[in-house]
C-alpha cells in the first residue's frame, strides 16, 4: 500500500512574504479584470499575462536556473498557485507546460530538448497541450491507437486525439502513441513524443464545450514526421512515464480551487445574521481547509520525491465533490434574491454549467476511486 497517509505540512514564514508580494502584483495587474473572466479560473488564457508572470520569475519556480527556473521550493510555488487561483487569474496558456510538460522534458531529454524549450516555458512564452485521450481511449488510456512508425532518423505518426485542451494556442504537444508491434502486450508498446504543432500533416479543429466555449480540440495526425530526438525516454516506456505525468496533472490546488470565485461571491452576498447561510458556507470553508491540508501534503510528497498517485486521486475526488455541490448550495441559499447580471448571478450561472466536467478532466471519478481502492489494498 503506497502513500497511505498524507502528512500535513505548514508553510514557512518566507512563503507568507511571497504571498503578500503575489497578492500585491495581482491586485494591480488584474485591477480591471472582470468577473466574467475571473470565473473561468485556470481555464482562462491570456498569453500576455503569462509573460508578465514569467518576467516575475513565477513560472517554473522550482526548476534549475540553467533551464530558466528560480530554484525555489515546492511550497513557494504552491503559494503562487494558490494566489493565482484565488484571484481567477488567466493562467491557462502556460499552465499545462509548467505543471507537467517541462518536468518530462527536463527528466527525459535534459541535454537536447529541455535546454531548447524549457526556458521559453519559464518566460511564459511557450505553451503545451496533452495528447492522451482519443475517440475510443479515455479512461482506458492503454488502448490508444494513434501510432508512430520508425522511418530512418524520423518517426511518422498517424491517428487522432480528442479533448485536447489548448491545442489551438500551444506550440507543442506531448503525445502518447503506440510504437509496439500489433499483438504486443498493450502497456508495453506505448511511447511519448514531443510534437511541434506546426508540423505538416497535423490539424487542430475546435470542439465547443457545454459552456459554449472553445477550449478543447480534435487533433489529427496524417503522416506527421518528427525527428528521433523527439522520442521522450525509451521506446516502449510511455506507460510508466504517462502515469508519472498524471500524478503531476492531478496533484495541484486547482483540483479544489476552480470555483473560488463562486465561494467569494457567496461570502460577499451572505447576511451575517442568516444562520442557514452561515452553516452552509461555513461547511464549504471547512471542506476547503481540509482539502488545503491534503493538497499541501501532496505538494510535500512531490518535494520529497515520493509517489503522490493515491493522495492526488483523493484530493481530486474530494475536491470535485465539494466544487460540484457549490452551485446547488448557491441556488438554494440565494436563488430567489440574486440580481440578474450581478457578480453572483454570473459566477453561479457559469459555475453550474462548468462543474460537471470537473469529475471528468484529468481522469474520471470512477477511475480516481479505482486508484484509491487499489492504493488501500481493496482491489
Ligand atoms: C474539460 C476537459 C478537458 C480535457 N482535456 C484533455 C486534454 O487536454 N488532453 C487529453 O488527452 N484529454 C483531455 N480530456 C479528456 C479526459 O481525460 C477524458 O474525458 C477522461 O479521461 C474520460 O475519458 P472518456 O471521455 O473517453 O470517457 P470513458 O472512458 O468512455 O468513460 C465513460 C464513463 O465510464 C466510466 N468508466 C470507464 N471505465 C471505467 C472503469 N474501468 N470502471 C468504472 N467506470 C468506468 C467513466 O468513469 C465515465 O463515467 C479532457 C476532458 C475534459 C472534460
Amino acid at each position: 500500500m503506497q502513500g497511505m497517509s498524507i502528512t500535513p505540512c505548514s508553510l514557512p514564514p518566507e512563503c507568507e512574504t511571497l504571498r503578500a508580494e503575489v497578492r500585491a502584483f495581482l491586485a494591480a495587474d488584474l485591477a480591471d479584470f472582470p468577473v466574467e473572466k475571473r470565473v473561468r479560473n485556470w481555464i482562462g488564457a491570456d498569453p500576455e499575462f503569462s509573460k508578465r508572470l514569467g518576467a516575475r520569475g513565477w513560472i517554473g519556480m522550482t526548476w534549475p536556473k540553467r533551464y530558466g527556473g528560480q530554484e525555489r521550493t515546492a511550497l513557494e510555488r504552491y503559494v503562487v498557485m494558490e494566489e493565482l487561483l484565488a484571484a481567477g487569474a488567466p493562467v491557462a496558456a502556460h499552465w499545462i507546460a509548467e505543471r507537467q510538460s517541462a518536468l518530462l522534458l527536463m527528466r527525459l531529454s535534459p541535454e537536447i530538448l529541455a535546454p531548447r524549450i524549457v526556458p521559453g516555458i519559464a518566460r511564459g512564452e511557450t505553451y503545451f497541450c496533452i495528447g492522451m485521450s482519443e475517440p475510443d481511449s479515455g479512461s482506458d488510456l492503454a488502448s490508444v491507437r494513434t501510432r508512430a512508425v520508425r522511418d530512418g532518423d524520423a518517426w511518422v505518426i498517424n491517428g487522432r486525439k480528442v479533448w485536447t485542451s489548448g491545442a489551438h494556442r500551444s506550440q507543442y504537444m506531448i503525445a502518447l502513441v503506440r510504437t509496439g508491434a500489433a499483438g504486443e502486450q498493450r502497456h508495453a508498446g506505448l511511447s511519448q513524443f514531443l510534437v511541434d504543432m506546426r508540423t505538416p500533416g497535423l490539424t487542430v479543429r475546435p470542439i465547443v464545450n457545454q459552456v459554449g466555449e472553445h477550449d478543447f480540440n480534435e487533433v489529427t495526425f496524417d503522416d506527421v514526421r518528427v525527428g528521433h530526438e523527439c522520442l521522450l525516454g525509451n521506446e516502449g516506456e510511455g506507460w510508466g512515464q504517462v502515469n508519472a505525468e498524471l500524478a503531476f496533472e492531478r496533484s495541484g490546488p486547482e483540483r479544489y480551487l476552480s470555483s473560488t470565485q463562486l465561494l467569494l461571491e457567496m461570502l460577499d452576498e451572505a447576511d451575517a445574521d442568516n444562520e442557514r447561510q452561515a452553516v452552509a458556507l461555513g461547511r464549504i470553508v471547512a471542506q476547503y481547509a481540509s482539502l488545503r491540508q491534503m493538497s499541501l501534503g501532496v505538494s510535500g510528497m512531490l518535494a520529497r520525491g515520493e509517489n503522490p498517485m493515491l493522495a492526488a486521486a483523493l484530493v481530486k475526488d474530494q475536491g470535485a465533490l465539494v466544487e460540484q455541490a457549490m452551485p446547488d448550495i448557491g441556488h438554494d441559499l440565494f436563488g430567489g434574491s440574486v440580481a440578474p447580471g450581478s457578480a453572483l448571478d454570473t459566477t453561479l450561472g457559469y459555475t453550474a454549467r462548468a462543474v460537471p466536467s470537473f469529475s471528468l478532466r484529468g481522469g474520471t471519478r470512477e477511475i480516481m476511486r479505482g486508484i484509491i481502492a487499489r492504493g488501500l489494498g481493496l482491489r
